[in-house]
């Protein structure tokens, strides 16, 4: 989640010799569909109401079938991410690939309580967009089809890899195309006026600072975001220890508060027991 969310007013391509990525406006995010000739894959799907923003544009933009979409690969349960995807499955069978721990973030009562003050969260950055206010509350269970670890291939799409970043949320996994070298990040680095900023809240600062060890190494020439414009680093690394060293800046008051709000989920109780 992020509480301001520049995102793309018109669709972006992005072409590779295997495939085209097609970069959508969403209702506070960015939606990222990736077309091969003989199908179609979904990073993050989007708020629940994204749904109906994907299926017209498979359908009457790209002229394909929502059969087409093999796979819906989430990176994190918050509602710009997930919102979508089990709905997607339901009405049309598509599969879903995430993170082993990715429903122990809103399991029980704390996780109840902590999905709807994400989605109040949401609607106060829908409504700062400017957004017709709708509602955006999901099934706070994936249960996804596949478990994705760090470093394994996607399912159907071994060319994206899976790269576990925990940080804003304990179970964050963001999709890495080495040949290509294009990085999808969903929220690990927003952007406010045009400058990068931290996700809000980060819950787990030490890992995150690992995380951006790791995403430096990715030597990424083509960083896809949920929320801002494309990025073409010079260097990788520098561009992920730029965002190390935003950690060590003192939390805001605002920050404080939204993190005020983000600790319900029962796995903040696991990270506190040291269980990691
Ligand atoms: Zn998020």
């Amino acid at each position: 989640m992020k509480t301001s969310c520049p995102v793309l007013e018109t669709p972006q391509k992005i072409s590779t010799n295997s495939f085209n990525i097609h970069i959508l406006a969403g209702y506070i995010e960015n939606i990222i569909l990736i077309e091969y000739n003989h199908a179609l894959l979904l990073l993050d799907s989007g708020c629940i109401n994204d749904v109906s923003r994907i299926e017209f544009y498979v359908q009457q933009t790209l002229g394909r079938s929502m059969q087409d979409i093999k796979l819906v690969a989430v990176t994190h349960m918050h509602p710009d991410h997930a919102g979508g995807a089990t709905c997607l499955r339901k009405k049309y069978g598509i599969p879903i690939a995430a993170h082993p721990d990715t429903d122990r973030w809103y399991a029980g009562p704390g996780g109840a309580l902590q999905q709807l003050l994400d989605c109040y969260m949401a609607t106060s950055v829908a409504r700062r967009n400017h957004r017709r206010l709708q509602r955006i509350k999901y099934q706070r269970k994936l249960n996804p089809d596949y478990l994705i670890n760090d470093g394994d291939s996607m399912p159907f799409f071994p060319d994206w890899k899976a790269l576990y970043v925990p940080g804003h949320t304990m179970h964050d996994t963001v999709f890495y195309n080495p040949a290509d070298q294009i990085l999808y990040i969903a929220d690990l680095i927003c952007d406010v006026k045009g400058g990068y900023q931290l996700p809000l809240p980060i819950l787990f600062k030490d890992k995150m600072s690992y995380s951006f060890d790791k995403l430096g190494k990715t030597n990424a020439k083509t960083i896809i975001r949920a929320h801002g414009e494309l990025i073409h680093p010079d260097n990788c690394e520098e561009l992920f220890d730029f965002m190390k060293q935003l950690l060590k800046i003192p939390d805001t008051d605002f920050v404080k508060r939204i993190i005020l709000m983000s600790i319900y989920s029962p796995e903040m109780k696991r990270y506190n027991r040291q269980d990691f």
